[in-house]
């Protein structure tokens, strides 16, 4: 199956509108998705439907997140079409940081909802935290909040050559 991710400023601005409805209270990915900054909001990819960035306070060095644009707290009022692609992008992304930096293992996953430790729970989006041979033990959950110091400005340079529209979207 070949999918082309077709930069669409109409529908992108379509779906902003639309998250201007539902999202009152100045969300950082609706903010950061709308902002035409990213280098410093640290965004790899767009697509679509959704986009690539790394996370700001990692848990391991190149820990990224994957988010749709629309702001939605439940998996199951994504369109079909903005789930697959979010899916796609969730694997092309751990194969780009496997070739990247050389990782031995990842932890991805989702948190729905406060209670499953979720920093930003009104909107959804995916955790992908490389992992290497003694980084340490055991990560149960994925959280939010761990920092550790890094150059975060040197891992998105080096990243986001491997996250090109061609590695992101071809079959
Ligand atoms: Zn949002
Ligand atoms: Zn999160």
């Amino acid at each position: 199956m070949s999918h082309h991710v077709i930069w669409a400023p109409w529908r992108m601005s379509y779906i902003l509108d639309d998250n201007r409805k539902n999202c009152r209270d100045g969300c950082l990915f609706c903010r950061i998705a709308a902002e035409n900054n990213d280098g410093d909001n640290l965004i790899l990819f767009r697509g679509t439907h959704a986009f690539v960035l790394l996370n700001r306070y990692p848990y391991n060095n190149g820990h990224l997140m994957v988010v749709p644009y629309s702001h939605l707290n439940n998996l199951g009022k994504l369109s079909q079409d903005a789930y697959l692609e979010l899916m796609e992008l969730f694997r092309r992304s751990i194969d780009c940081l496997h070739d990247a930096l050389q990782a031995d293992g990842f932890n991805g996953g989702i948190n729905l909802g406060k209670t499953a430790g979720a920093g930003i729970a009104d909107h959804l989006h995916f955790h992908i935290v490389p992992r290497w041979h003694g980084d340490y033990n055991f990560m149960p959950v994925i959280g939010e909040t761990k920092v550790m110091p890094q150059h975060l400005e040197e891992t998105y340079n080096h990243l986001l050559p491997y996250f090109s529209a061609e590695r992101m979207a071809s079959s």
